[in-house]
């Protein structure tokens, strides 16, 4: 069962003004204004015909989100139903497919999509009915052809609405869908995305139907049409097209830099033409009042996201906050620490945003927590594990190159207590996981992490350890860690040590997975175990043989900038080649497992190990395992 927070009465607070707010805001608009301020209210003169549409169609719009809120609600307090819907969409092997073929949807976000999809489908045959039974009549000398798009484009234009109400709900950070509702945040941007995509095809259709009808009509160039060229600015009411036309340049302005390929190379163009996506809703709300109607609750929550992330940061100044050590492990990776004057309180699966004004005053970047100490009463530290871009121009290698200091003493000393530390702005912490470590009666958790997707793991066996030491919590009995890597040096990880010296004996297993040694051509990828569930002594033997070559390898590039960290810590398992997830499920995990036993499983890792996990897990659950899956994949 979820635990209910302060935060999350909050955040009900914000969604209940946002949905019940909202419909207030809108029906009183409608029922109660009697001017149309817009180009365009369909719902204007009051009571008439199309008036009813515009109500009905209101009420609909904020019953269904309320009922889908309360659902989720539910769900997420049921935890047959959670887990069912937050399984992720697959597909049994066929033909020569080896594995499953697993989809990003989950079985919740699929509902949501066909549930959207049919009720702006309803809106659209609600409208169009109308206007096909009731609307513009063909004028004299009107082609039937004109006539049939000009209805068409008003129908189109209907549901154009309601995906503006849809896409704003699901992304500001502070946000009740994510918090109280537990939406973990990569699920919700999802949903946007889809949401966005189908948004653009739908305003396309409808812009192409405009052209359709306005070339047909053939009375009047397209530029007279749009600009109004050549008409006096009398009102709002005569200029409908323009604003139409420039709702539809601001939806292109920010829709571009938002698809896949531009968004992962160029993300701050990305985040800065997104802005566009605002001034799209203000010209749509002034082409239609209708926009306006569904936009309230969007509107409310990003309010509400804006005060929450100013009152945080009046709260907690920058200079409260600075860079306490950055220094690059031998791994390559950058240990961040932030001291901060009060503790920071973080769950499984949580990030921040760091924002460093010196580096770039307004760039804020997401990092997973790796840890958070209390040194004192206004000492503690927030630590995070970052990997750094190759590319100059970027903020990680900026935050590399400038901060990093060159050996562990002069790290550990260069900023520590300085006045002159940089300030860091911290945002969050924001996200959840979607299973409940401490309180979800797990018998194991499993860590599936590859490359700096070892981030979160390490904040997540930090949090469980730190709980088992403060108050002896219901905590898992196995915190199993397999991480995948090429970096050189990876048990040496600083965040390693950290957490063996914080757990009690037997409850860690360290399992690294170096796929930076296939030259050492092992021939299996399947590791080995003896009857303890312990890697067998080839196995071993490997490993030691591994590390052995790996210390008489070439010192890195970037050795001049590492920190001394202690040696492989006896925990820590070594396996110089890839991960075989079926043998590790095998050997490694569910001999942990009695009959009925519960297990958390966390995935930060890339798509290919992604999948031969999601495979794995299906199988564990066919023999009677819980198995409850959070997958993190660092992706906006
Ligand atoms: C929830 C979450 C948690 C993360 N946790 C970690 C972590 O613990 N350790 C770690 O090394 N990395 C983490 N990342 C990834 C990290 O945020 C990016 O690598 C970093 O922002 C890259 O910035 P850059 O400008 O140096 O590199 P770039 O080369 O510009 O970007 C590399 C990638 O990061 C994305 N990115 C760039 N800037 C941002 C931004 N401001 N906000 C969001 N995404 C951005 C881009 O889409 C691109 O695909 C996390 C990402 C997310 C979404």
């Amino acid at each position: 069962m979820i635990k209910t927070s302060r935060s999350d009465i909050v955040m009900f607070l914000i969604g209940f003004c946002s949905l019940f707010g909202g419909f207030a805001i809108a029906i009183s608009m409608i029922m109660a204004d009697p001017k149309c301020r817009t180009s365009f209210c369909l719902d204007k003169p009051i009571g008439s015909p199309r008036y009813y549409l515009v109500l009905v169609s209101v009420y609909v719009f904020y019953g269904y989100i309320l009922a889908l809120g309360a659902a989720t609600f539910v769900i997420r307090r049921t935890h047959k139903l959670d887990t069912f819907f937050r399984r992720r969409l697959s597909l049994p092997r066929f033909g020569s497919t080896s594995r499953r073929i697993h989809f990003s949807l989950s079985i919740g976000e699929l509902v949501f999509v066909l549930s959207a999809a049919a009720l702006l489908l309803w809106k659209f045959a609600y409208f169009a009915q109308w206007y096909f039974r009731n609307g513009v009549t063909t004028r004299p000398g009107q082609k039937w052809a004109a006539s049939f798009f000009n209805l068409l484009t008003h129908a189109l234009g209907h549901p154009l609405d309601v995906f503006i109400g849809f896409v704003l709900l699901p992304v500001s950070r502070h946000s009740p869908i994510a918090s109280f509702l537990h939406i973990p945040f990569d699920g919700a941007l999802r949903v946007h995305r889809i949401m966005g995509y189908a948004m653009f095809v739908w305003a396309a259709i409808h812009v192409s139907s405009f052209l359709a009808k306005t070339g047909l009509n053939g009375a009047q160039t397209y530029a007279k049409v749009i600009f109004g060229i050549g008409d006096p600015f009398k009102d709002l009411h005569d200029h409908m097209q323009l604003f139409g036309f420039l709702a539809m340049l601001s939806f292109i302005l920010g829709f571009i830099p938002a698809l896949p390929w531009l968004r992962r190379r160029h993300f701050n163009l990305f985040y800065i033409a997104h802005a566009f996506m605002l001034v799209m809703i203000a010209f749509a709300v002034v082409h239609s009042t209708t926009n306006f109607y569904y936009a309230v609750p969007g509107v409310i929550l990003w309010t509400a996201d804006l005060l929450l992330r100013a009152r945080a940061r009046m709260a907690n100044p920058a200079g409260e906050t600075h860079l306490d050590r950055v220094a690059r492990e031998e791994c390559g990776y950058i240990r961040m620490d932030i001291q901060t004057k009060t503790p920071f309180a973080f769950t499984p699966g949580q990030y921040v945003f760091i924002n460093i004004p010196t580096l770039s005053p307004l760039e804020y970047h997401p990092f997973s927590i790796s840890g958070s100490t209390t040194r004192s009463d206004t000492d503690s530290v927030l630590s995070l594990l970052i990997a750094a871009s190759w590319k100059s121009t970027e903020w990680t290698n900026k935050l590399a190159a400038r901060f990093v200091t060159h050996t562990d003493a002069e790290a550990a000393g260069a900023l520590h207590n300085r006045v002159d530390a940089p300030a860091v702005v911290i945002e969050g912490p924001f996200g959840h996981c979607g299973f409940d470590v401490l309180t979800g009666n797990l018998d194991v958790v499993a860590c599936f992490v590859s490359g700096s997707g070892v981030a979160p793991a390490f904040g997540l066996a930090h949090y469980v350890a730190a709980h088992i030491l403060a108050d002896g919590k219901k905590a898992p009995r196995k915190v199993l860690i397999f991480w995948a890597t090429r970096a050189p040096y990876p048990h040496r990880t600083s965040f390693i040590a950290d957490l063996y010296a914080l757990f009690p004996p037997g409850v860690l297993e360290f399992h690294i997975f170096d796929t930076s040694h296939k030259e050492m051509q092992v021939t299996t990828t399947h590791m080995t175990t003896d009857n303890n569930n312990k890697p067998s002594t080839t196995a071993l033997q490997a490993a030691a043989s591994t590390l052995s070559l790996a210390s008489t390898k070439s010192t890195p590039s970037h050795s001049i900038r590492t920190i001394t960290a202690p040696a492989l810590h006896p925990g820590v398992r070594h396996t110089p080649h890839r991960m075989a997830v079926p043998t590790v499920f095998d050997q490694l995990i569910r001999p942990h497992l009695g009959p009925h036993n519960r297990i958390g499983v966390f995935i930060c890792a890339n798509e290919t190990l992604r999948m031969a996990i999601r495979d794995a897990v299906y199988e564990t659950e066919t023999l009677g395992t819980t198995v409850l899956v959070h997958e993190e994949t660092y992706e906006f």
